[in-house]
This record gives structure tokens, sequence and C-alpha cells, in this order.
């Protein structure tokens, strides 16, 4: 995939000339920061080069915007001005930018500023999964769980979003452990999370939340949805055939599902998600394992 660089200048002739120039990218214009806000979450760009003399909002006051915004601020900034004064310069710094380039610009000079920055660009998204990805299994880690609660519980309790969530907990795990020792243990949870990965949609979120613990949120999707979900994690488990060395691994799991309809007024509703799932699946340890609870009875 091509990387994407967003340019915003006022004057079509320049932007013109930053796509010819960037042809081996995929760039998208905007004549203004408002045209710029417009496609930038879309868009989604690795880079952001931005003028500074526009009519309405100047590149200072864009770049202003870009890093006191949660999701963008983390995006290269390189200014392209005309305006060379240090002041310009040293202003620009201030705010962030991660490089300034004087207009008139070198085609060759912006050509390796612009890949210098893709490549902070990178490094960054690089980093950034690394503190919200489990090393052992490849899913989501607590970190990312609690980044994910802080901005998500208000959506859901102004209605706006609505959630199932499941708890999924390896049966006998320490039996397996104990027979065929701690590396085979650590196989088995990385290849289960693979098979977990795969059975989900994109938008779903699986979450390493202890040793052999996995909880799965489930966005804009209902008890019986999620349950469906499971029931397909269940069949593929019983089909995978789990192999270290000479060794063929067979175990199941148990897991508790709970949805929005389990809410009635709390403030708190993954607290009480959560500890509805949990609450269900130990229900389901307790009748003897290998088994779906998603509600209080013990019941599918
Ligand atoms: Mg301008």
């Amino acid at each position: 995939m091509r990387e994407r660089i967003l340019a915003v200048d006022d004057e079509p002739a320049n932007l013109y000339l930053l796509e010819n120039l960037l042809t081996e990218y995929e760039v998208a214009t905007a004549r203004n920061g408002e045209e710029m806000w417009a496609c930038i979450g879309d868009f989604n760009p690795s880079v952001i080069l931005l003028d500074i003399m526009m009519p309405g909002k100047d590149g200072f006051e864009i770049a202003g915007e870009l890093a006191a915004h949660e999701t963008y601020r983390e995006i290269p900034v390189l200014f392209l001005s005309a305006r060379r004064e240090p002041v310009d310069v040293t202003r620009g710094f201030d705010l962030g930018a991660y490089d300034y380039i004087k207009k008139p610009f070198d085609g060759d000079e912006l050509l390796a500023r612009v890949r210098s920055a893709l490549k902070k660009s990178s490094e960054r998204i690089k980093l950034s999964m690394e503190v919200i990805i489990d090393a052992a299994t490849g899913l989501y880690n607590r970190r990312y769980l609690s980044d994910f609660l802080e901005r998500e519980t208000g959506k859901a309790r102004r209605g706006l979003e609505v959630y199932a969530l499941a708890m999924i907990d390896i049966d006998f795990f320490k039996t397996v452990n104990d027979t065929h020792g701690h590396q085979c243990g650590d196989f088995v949870l990385r290849e289960f999370s693979g098979l977990i990965k795969k059975s989900l949609r994109s938008y779903d979120m699986p979450i390493r939340y202890g040793g052999e613990e996995f909880l799965i949120i489930f966005p804009s999707t209902s008890r019986l949805e999620a349950v469906r979900v499971i029931e397909r994690i269940t069949k593929r488990n019983t089909e995978h055939e789990y192999h270290f060395g000479k060794e063929r691994i067979v175990f199941t799991f148990t897991c508790g599902v709970a949805d929005m309809t389990d809410i009635s007024h709390s403030d708190d509703i993954f607290d009480v998600l959560i500890e509805k799932a949990d609450a269900r699946l130990y229900l389901g340890k307790n009748a003897g394992r290998n088994t779906i609870v998603s509600d209080d009875d013990g019941r599918l």
C-alpha cells in the first residue's frame, strides 16, 4: 500500500506542483483547514504538508488544532512556507512541527524531508502498537482495554454505541502446562489466539485478559450475534489440530457472554458487562465446562 500524504495549500498551483512531485505516494489535497478536516478521517494521512499563509485559518492555527486533537496529534506536520523569517520557523517548531521547508523549495530536498517524516511516522505507529499488543499472543493487552474503556464508556452511557462482551477461559489449562510443559502452554495460547482473531470481524476487539483468559468486545452486536461468533470459535477449535512436537493437544474452553440488555441504569457499563460475563463464565465452569453461558440461569 502506498503511503498517504495530505497537502494543504490555498494556491492550486502549489498543490499541483506537490502532486507531481510526490507521485510515488498517494496524495490528497485541501485548500484550507476546513477541507483538511473534512478529509483527514477517511484519508488517514501519514504526513501532512501545511502551508502557512492561507485565507481564514492560517497554517499555525491549523497545526495548533492538529496538536490538540487526540487522534491526529501524532501525525508529523511539515510546514511549507514562503515566510522565511527565523521567527516564523521558530514558531513552527514551537507548535510541534516535524519540519519547516521554505518556499521555493528544491524538489529532491522536499522528497528527502518527506521520506524522513514518513519514517518517523511508521516508527511511531510501530511503537504505539507495541504498547497495546500482548507479545505472547498478538492480541490486545490490558493497557489497550483500559484506554478503550476510558474512551468509550461515555459513548455507551449516552446510548451512542451498544456492545456485547464475551469472557473466555481455556479449560484445564494448568493440565496442559503440567503435562506438556510451559512452552507447550505458550504454544497453545498463541495458536488459540490466532484462531480467535481469524473468527472475528475486523472491528471486534480480542484482548488477552489474564493467563488463559480472553475478553472479546463486540461493537454494535447483540448477545445472540456474539454467541454465534463464539460458537464458530468452538467449532474451529474442535477441528483445529494443535501439534506441539509429537504431541497433539486437545482442549476446550468455557465462555460467558453479556450485552447491553444486562445493563439497567448503571454508570459503569463496562464494569457491569465484564462482571456479568465473568459470572456466567463461572456458571459454565461449574456446570462442567466446554460451554457458552449467556444468562444468569446458566443457559445459552
Ligand atoms: Mg498560501
